[in-house]
C-alpha cells in the first residue's frame, strides 16, 4: 500500500517512537523511507570566521541526529537521507512533494518544553498542509 515513506525525526522521544514505526511500515510495506532532518538556518549577519563556525556546529549535530534515527531504524528495503536548512515543517513538505511521498510519519510533539500542548506547530502545519496521509505518532 505504501511505497514512499517520509519520516521527520528530531531526536525527541515522540519522533524516535515514530521512527520505529516507520521503519515497521517500510518493512511491511517493502517501502522506501526518507529520513528528514532540520536545522535551525544561520543567521547570515554573523560574518566569517563565526558563519562556517556556526554552519559546521549545526552540521555536525544534525548529524548525530541522523545518527541516532538510522540506529532505530535497523534494517529497512531503502533509506535516503534529507538533512536540511530551514523551519521543518516547510521542508518536509517540500521533500514530501518532490519525492511524491505516500505517508508521513512524524511525532505529535517534539523537543519544545512548553507543556500542555496536544500538538505541536510542525505536526499543525504538515497535517494542515500535506497532500497525503499523515502519521502522528505519540
Ligand atoms: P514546537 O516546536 O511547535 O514548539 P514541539 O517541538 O513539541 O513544539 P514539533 O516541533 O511540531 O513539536 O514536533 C513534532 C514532530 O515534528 C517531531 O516529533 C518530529 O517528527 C517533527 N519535527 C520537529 N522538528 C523537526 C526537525 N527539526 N526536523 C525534522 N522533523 C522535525
Ligand atoms: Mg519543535
Amino acid at each position: 500500500m505504501f511505497k514512499n515513506i517520509l519520516l521527520a525525526f528530531d531526536g525527541s522521544v515522540h519522533a524516535q517512537k515514530a521512527a520505529q514505526m516507520a521503519a515497521d511500515l517500510a518493512r511491511q510495506h517493502r517501502a522506501s523511507l526518507c529520513l528528514v532532518h532540520t536545522y535551525d538556518p544561520v543567521p547570515d549577519y554573523l560574518g566569517e570566521p563565526f558563519l562556517q563556525e556556526a554552519i559546521s556546529r549545526r552540521t555536525q549535530a544534525a548529524d548525530q541526529v541522523v545518527a541516532q534515527a538510522r540506529a532505530l531504524l535497523g534494517e529497512v528495503p531503502e533509506l535516503e537521507t534529507e538533512v536540511l536548512e530551514g523551519p521543518p515543517a516547510e521542508a518536509i513538505l517540500r521533500v514530501a512533494e518532490v519525492r511524491q511521498v505516500d505517508l508521513i510519519v512524524m511525532g505529535t510533539r517534539g523537543l519544545s518544553q512548553l507543556q500542555g500542548l496536544l500538538l505541536g506547530s510542525q505536526s499543525q502545519k504538515v497535517l494542515m498542509h500535506a497532500r497525503c496521509p499523515v502519521l502522528l505518532v505519540r
